[in-house]
């Protein structure tokens, strides 16, 4: 009969400290002056935006918002099909891509045999979601877009989850607010524009040399 084989645990020091030190303020950080640094800060820009001397930043938000970039990633958009059913087919592509994992989504039948699946569940952890578009960019069916919107708070954890219902019910349906998405009409035909002025550019070159220009 064999003998079991005496296991050694040898630890293996990591790359990682294994014991909680608490930290030790200096003398600079006991003393309070960092946090008087800081309110100086604050108080030289109070009197300079009383006096006028700054140019004031400020707006009064909410009522008042900026402006953000058409390409802004802010809060998803689940969008629909003519018929108001979501376009999502349950490909998981976006959930593979996502880098923060917090896109969970369920499938299921769907009744159209034209349509094979579609999300029953569709969730993002808006806590987790990292707003780098990589799912926008997976989607191979346009379902899933961004907004300019920017107003996300939540007074519960569960509240930052957001749901399939709360995904197709965009703030705003104008063009104009909308963030990242797959395609800019507009820029695409600047572009177009832009290229076609460089050709003609090389080819009136090209024609000047040939002129002995
Ligand atoms: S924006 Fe990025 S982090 Fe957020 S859900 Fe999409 S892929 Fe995930
Ligand atoms: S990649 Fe698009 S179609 Fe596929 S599951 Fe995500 S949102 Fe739906």
């Amino acid at each position: 009969m064999s003998q079991p084989i005496a296991q050694t645990t040898t630890p293996v020091a990591g790359p990682h400290p294994t014991e909680t030190r608490p930290y030790r303020q200096s003398l600079y950080e006991k003393s309070y002056l960092p946090l008087l640094g800081g309110m100086l800060v604050t108080i030289r820009h109070f009197f300079k935006n009383i006096f006028g001397l700054n140019k004031s930043y400020t707006i009064e938000y909410p009522e008042e918002r900026r402006d953000y970039s058409h390409r802004f990633r802010g809060h998803h958009i689940l969008t629909t099909r003519p018929d108001g059913s979501v376009r999502c087919v349950a490909c998981f592509l976006c959930a593979q891509n996502c880098p923060a994992e917090c896109i969970h989504i369920e499938a299921g039948e769907h009744p159209d045999v034209n349509i094979e699946k579609y999300p029953v569940v569709y969730e993002i952890d808006m806590l987790r979601c990292v707003f780098c578009g990589y799912c926008v960019d997976a989607c191979p069916e346009e379902a899933i877009i961004m907004s300019n919107n920017y107003d996300m708070a939540y007074f519960t954890r569960d509240q930052s989850i957001v749901g399939k219902s709360d995904l197709m019910k965009p703030y705003t349906f104008d063009e104009n607010l909308l963030g990242y998405r797959p395609s800019f009409p507009e820029e695409d035909v600047k572009r177009a524009q832009m290229r076609r002025g460089a050709f003609d550019l090389v080819a009136a070159a090209k024609q000047a040399q040939a002129n002995g220009g």
